[in-house]
């Protein structure tokens, strides 16, 4: 499913097939969890293959890595160009882009000093497809931000998504809301949300959750189109007299909301804020949309 025959991946400075890496088995990104990833999306425009804010992934990247004490040698040009000279090389345009630092050997529990960069790329359409979610609220809490940076993409983090998903599908729901530690709604396994009030939107703020650059683009886009939207907590009983809900996130991209638990959102979702959002994003990641948005939200 992620490589054929003639697909390429970069490693350490190859570009090979994937089936010719090789990893270390003593690798604390195996046993421990602490390695750094990101997930990018490259569209076919009108102008070419444009990876969609490359520089803010990357600075997310090197920002992990920061915080893990996990050596990147790289700048974000760099990155940026490998995964230019990588889409090329697999010839595709429109792609998703996995990035990842892992670390090298070490059994113990401080960062290893070695560590390795992988760029995977394949073709990938939006994660949770374009039906609307049935969705549940999980039994798991996103983790206190005391104990880990929940703002950075360690892969070890993700074993917190992986349960609320697991649990959401074995109770036939398609994705789990996961709430903070004060029992506010904080996002879902892998993408943020955004709930639709009187003509307002809502999400929750920075602390709790992964700070979606996505989420970032949809606030833009609404500051700039005059979609009216805060960034504040709110309940889950408050999620459950919201009109309409939306996720956010470079997989997922933008997709509507069916229900949360036994609550159907009542507003249709082609007469929504987020509706006219999932297209607005589409144009912005294409380049088709006329005007700049502003760097500052
Ligand atoms: N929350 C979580 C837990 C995620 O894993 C992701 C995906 N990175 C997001 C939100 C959305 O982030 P982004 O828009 O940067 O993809």
């Amino acid at each position: 499913m992620y490589y054929n025959a003639n697909s390429i991946i970069y490693y350490n400075g190859d570009y090979i097939h994937p089936k010719t890496a090789s990893g270390d088995i003593y690798s604390q990104t195996l046993h421990y969890g602490n390695g750094v990833f990101e997930g990018i999306r490259a569209y076919k425009t009108k102008t070419g293959t444009r990876i969609f804010k490359a520089t803010e992934h990357y600075k997310r990247l090197q920002y992990g890595t920061e915080v893990m004490h996990i050596p990147c040698p790289y700048t974000i040009d760099e990155l940026t160009d490998i995964t230019y000279k990588l889409l090329e090389l697999n010839g595709l345009e429109d792609a998703y882009i996995r990035p990842i630092i892992t670390t090298g050997a070490n059994m113990g529990l401080g960062s290893s000093q070695e560590s390795n960069l992988i760029i995977q790329c394949w073709e990938w359409g939006k994660l949770m497809g374009d039906q609307l979610l049935k969705v549940r609220t999980s039994s798991f809490q996103r983790p206190n931000p005391k104990s880990c940076f929940v703002d950075a993409k360690v892969t070890g983090h993700y074993i917190n998504s992986i349960l609320a998903r697991n649990e959401a599908s074995a109770s036939g729901h398609d994705e789990a809301i996961l709430l903070d530690m004060n029992n506010n709604v904080a996002e879902c396994s892998g993408a943020n949300v955004f709930i639709e009030k009187d003509g307002k939107l809502y999400t929750p703020p920075k602390g709790h959750i992964m700070p979606g650059i996505t989420r970032t683009t949809i606030i833009e886009l609404c500051n700039e189109v005059g979609i009216p939207v805060e960034e504040r907590h709110f309940s889950l009983d408050e999620m459950k007299q919201a009109d309409n809900a939306f996720f956010t996130g470079t997989a997922a991209e933008v997709v509507g909301l069916k229900s949360i638990d036994d609550y159907n959102f009542p507003k249709p979702w082609e007469s929504t804020l987020g509706f006219k959002l999932m297209h607005l994003y589409k144009q912005e990641v294409l380049g088709e949309r006329t005007t700049n948005l502003s760097k500052a939200v």
